[in-house]
């Protein structure tokens, strides 16, 4: 009886909380000149590197509850390549795998070391027109774990006391839902602009730009920074790599807060969003132009201090592929890289490539693939989600607005490969390019959208 007395005692008085450590570090993860370029159908060689693509990795520990975050400027991830990533992180710096988030920008000027259907296809064709598959060349696909698993070891040793800003900022005019309603009742994306077919844009937009910025606790000098939002990685077209509008924007935060400030930034819920405004003549934003725009965003939200109170989770959903097309890979592989490829339609390949991938994802894990979804929640109004897949942005919208907590940030292309999760009112739409890419059944996302509520939901003060 004393003993319970006492227990309660001291249930009564809970120890102070513990300080919230947080290390950010980047890792050069730029391949080799000649290395394969992502962003196409096509198979493409980078020349060289206009700038830096990093791995950039933010370590959090607060007590028992421990999570990382790395984001890296490429297009896209790969299954095998996100667990050997995640499993290292792991092992480096005892930070459990489901509290481990690993995702892509989208960058289109990255390299393309995951692809699971043209990695495969260009290797087939490199070896029967005898030419070098460069898919291994400089060992960069080892390199890139490796260089992965060492940003966030670096951020673990990095880590100290630090304070918390929020804020939820706004980008006007520099985001726009790609997909239209024509005339014709089809949905194209990117018709182009002034298309006199326009009927109106076939989904919203979002222009939030949520952000976080972490500060020493001794100094108050602020050191790192996460922020995301919903639009195609896309400004920058070049040959040469580059870490697109993400990398500028490094560029511009370090103006503010000094060149050693790291800028984590994701790729928000942009399945159906670029730069692209199809209302007018005027050019697109370049990378700089972009960039600048979100930093402006960035500057002009203010920034509320906030307790750090770490908390992360980690679910699943079961996500129904499509069925199988028995016939379809041989035919896919030709309208990809054979004869087929010189008369085929850009849909005809783009449903190629779904059919390989559906076929590549059922292999690997059956007819329902089983879909990280995680929330670490960082103050009592402040919460990241990571979803899997290029998801659209009204999924985003939604999980916004059903969350309890006053800010709420996504991360996308997280823990998986690259490939679009529609609304399943968009997969009524005819002639739409992320409909036909997905090898998904209609539901996916509203079933993200459940799954990212209810962890958000069980970390809500
Ligand atoms: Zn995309």
């Amino acid at each position: 009886m004393g003993r319970s007395l006492v227990l309660l005692a001291l249930a009564s008085t809970p120890a102070p909380a513990a300080d919230l450590l947080v290390g950010a570090a980047t890792a050069d993860v730029t391949p080799p000149p000649g290395y394969r370029q992502a962003g196409s159908y096509q198979e493409v060689f980078g020349e060289r590197a206009a700038d830096p693509i990093l791995a950039k990795a933010l370590y959090l520990r607060q007590g028992d509850a421990a999570g990382v975050i790395v984001v890296c400027d490429v297009c896209g991830l790969e299954r095998n390549m996100v667990r050997s990533i995640r499993e290292g992180i792991a092992k480096e710096t005892g930070v459990p795998v489901p509290a481990v988030s690993v995702s892509a920008t989208h960058n289109h000027g990255g390299p393309m070391h995951y692809d699971p259907v043209f990695v495969a296809l260009f290797a087939e064709r490199a070896r029967a027109e005898g030419r070098e598959d460069r898919h291994r060349l400089g060992d960069y696909p080892a390199k890139f774990v490796a260089g992965c698993v060492k940003a966030a070891a670096d951020a673990k040793k990095a880590a100290r006391p630090a304070t918390l800003e929020v804020a939820t900022g706004k980008v006007p005019g520099l985001t726009f839902n790609r997909r239209y309603v024509m005339k014709d009742g089809t949905v194209r994306m990117n018709p182009g602009k002034l298309n006199p077919d326009i009927v109106r844009p076939a989904g919203p937009v979002d222009e939030d730009l949520p952000l976080v910025v972490f500060a020493d606790a001794k100094t108050g000098k602020p050191f790192a920074a996460l922020c995301s939002f919903a639009m195609h990685t896309t400004t920058y077209g070049g040959r040469a790599f580059s870490a697109d509008h993400p990398g500028h924007l490094q560029a511009e935060l370090c103006k503010t807060f000094g060149p050693e400030f790291v800028s984590v930034y994701a790729e928000g819920c942009a399945g159906d969003a670029n730069q692209v405004n199809a209302a007018t003549k005027d050019p697109d934003p370049t990378p700089k132009q972009a960039a600048a725009k979100l930093a402006a965003g960035f500057r002009a939200a203010k920034r509320t201090a906030t307790t750090g109170s770490l908390a992360v989770r980690a679910g699943e959903v079961m996500a129904p592929l499509r069925a199988d097309r028995p016939d379809g890979v041989a035919r896919s592989k030709d309208l990809l890289i054979g004869e087929g490829s010189k008369t085929a339609g850009f849909l005809e390949q783009v449903e190629a490539y779904q059919v390989l991938l559906t076929h590549h994802m059922r292999r690997e894990t059956g007819d329902k693939r089983p879909l990280p979804v995680q929330v670490f929640r960082l103050s009592k109004d402040f919460a990241v989600v990571t979803l899997p897949h290029e998801v659209f942005t009204a999924i985003g919208l939604e999980i916004r607005r059903r969350s309890p907590f006053q800010h709420t940030l996504m991360v996308t292309i997280a823990n998986e490969v690259d490939c679009y999760v529609p609304t399943a009112k968009a997969f009524e739409d005819r002639g739409s390019y992320e409909v036909t890419n997905s090898p998904y059944r209609p539901g996916v996302g509203e079933l993200l959208a459940e799954e990212a509520v209810r962890l958000l939901k069980e970390v809500a003060p």
